[in-house]
């Protein structure tokens, strides 16, 4: 007879993404059925503390009432339109008003997608259309850093820094990646952080000067990395930058699908690290992880040089069919709402601080290298020796196996490179986190013990 397991099943018609396979063969697949508050339940009955809020977004939970009942509420209304043509639903509108008054642009326009990739790729699109309409077509170049992540559609992953691109020949030409802002692992000996910065802006305007600003479109960039590792930027680095691509006339976009909606503990990654984007790419929490959404919100000069460009041709010929949905736009404006009047923003402002120091006593132990991170995003990077930063051998796969033992343990946390990441939904309550923070210490320990 056929293996009807919920493992077996999956395995038979359903292609893993972003998986490693040995593990699944290995360990089977987790077949998640439900989930209450921070955690999730599998078909097996187990239940798991989900740490990583899902994939960073689900920062209100796994089945928040009030994010239900919006989405209930308007597919009972209208279920679905488009914004093409003329037409748009009116909480297309209502978000668009929203996320300008909450962003931190005077003024500004809403551009809508379904996910982050299509945002970044919408965003390169803009700045191509853009420029070659004020007379400048040859300004198409993108810079992003090494480490980046913007996602997977062709444009966002080349703009994506990750050498595991190149199994598709990406990136494609003109794809040009910096320096990654990490003092811990790129600063050299004896460099002060302060040094350390000075250089990447040094590298910058160098990059700009034998590329030619006039053939750059824009300089992407995530206030902390994310998928890259939880990457805080060095001291001093994005007011460094910024003032780099003002005077060279290269807009500088910020990357907030992680960031924005509190992730860092203010509501913007660029609020944090006091810098000024000409744009913001949102997704992710933007929907509170309750629907496939991405956001352009363009700050008033790239709007007001975006809307004579599409005059000067009668349109902007760009669009998706679901852009601007009225669910997601609705329970967008809801998750906002939660995000910041009901006090998650607020949890994570308050709780970081415990978080710190939790996971601080953790990173003691001799085999964690550097404690990394700000608000409710944390990594821990596993070393062989703390003093050279010696990374353990790859093939001991120590990140896999630490998130391996804290599965075991119904936590569940991210191996990226050789660190594991945290990233707790935002209405994480101070038990949830001392039993997250216990379980990550014992799974340490054991990976440690067996590896040290
Ligand atoms: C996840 C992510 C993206 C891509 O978003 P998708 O919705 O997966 O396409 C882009 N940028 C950043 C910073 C991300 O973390």
């Amino acid at each position: 007879m056929k293996d009807q397991s919920w493992q077996a099943r999956a395995d038979a018609h359903s292609f893993y993404g972003f998986t490693d396979l040995p593990t699944i063969h290995d360990r089977g697949t987790v077949v998640v059925t439900h989930g209450e508050g921070p955690y999730i339940f599998d078909t097996e009955g187990r239940k798991y503390l989900d740490a990583n809020s899902g994939l960073w977004n689900m920062v209100a939970g796994f089945d928040h009432p009030g994010l239900i009942a919006a989405a209930q509420a308007q597919y009972a209304r209208f279920p679905g339109y488009h914004a093409f043509f003329g037409r748009m639903s009116d909480q297309t509108v209502m978000l668009s008003e929203k996320l300008i008054e909450v962003s931190p642009f005077a003024d500004g326009k809403v551009f809508y997608t379904n996910s982050g990739s299509e945002a970044n790729d919408t965003m390169v699109k803009m700045l191509w259309f853009l420029h070659a309409s004020e007379g400048k077509p040859q300004k198409r170049k993108i810079l992003t850093r090494k480490n980046a992540y913007h996602g997977v559609t062709a444009v966002s992953a080349s703009m994506t820094g990750k050498p595991y691109n190149s199994v598709f020949g990406l990136p494609l030409p003109g794809f040009l990646h910096l320096t990654c802002p990490h003092y811990w692992r790129e600063g050299q000996p004896g460099e002060t952080e302060e040094q350390f910065t000075q250089r990447l802006a040094n590298e910058l305007e160098a990059t700009i000067i034998k590329e030619g600003a006039d053939t750059i479109a824009g300089f992407f960039a995530e206030p902390v990395m994310g998928a890259g590792g939880v990457i805080p930027p060095s001291k001093g680095y994005f007011p460094a930058v910024a003032k780099i691509l003002k005077k060279y006339d290269i807009p500088l976009i910020s990357d907030e699908v992680i960031c924005g909606f509190g992730r860092t503990g203010n509501t913007w990654g660029c609020e944090t690290y006091a810098f000024m984007p000409d744009a913001i790419i949102s997704s992710k929490n933007l929907t509170a992880g309750f629907f496939p959404m991405g956001a352009v919100i363009l700050g008033p000069e790239l709007s007001d040089r975006m809307q004579a460009a599409s005059e000067a041709i009668e349109e902007f010929p760009h669009g998706f069919t679901a852009s601007g949905h009225p669910v997601g736009c609705a329970i967008a404006l809801k998750a906002i709402d939660v995000v910041m009047n009901e006090g998650l923003a607020d949890n994570v402002k308050r709780l970081s601080p415990r978080l710190e120091a939790g996971l601080a006593q953790i990173a003691q132990n001799p085999n964690i290298g550097e404690l990394r991170g700000i608000g409710y995003m944390w990594a821990l990077e596993a070393v062989k020796d703390r003093e050279t930063k010696t990374p353990f051998d790859g093939s001991l796969s120590v990140s896999e196996r630490i998130a391996n033992a804290c599965t075991d343990q119904g936590l569940i946390c991210r191996p990226l490179g050789q660190s594991v990441v945290l990233c707790p939904p935002f209405i994480l309550t101070e038990p949830q986190m001392d039993q997250m923070l216990e379980k990550l210490e014992a799974a340490l320990k054991k990976v440690f013990a067996e590896v040290g």
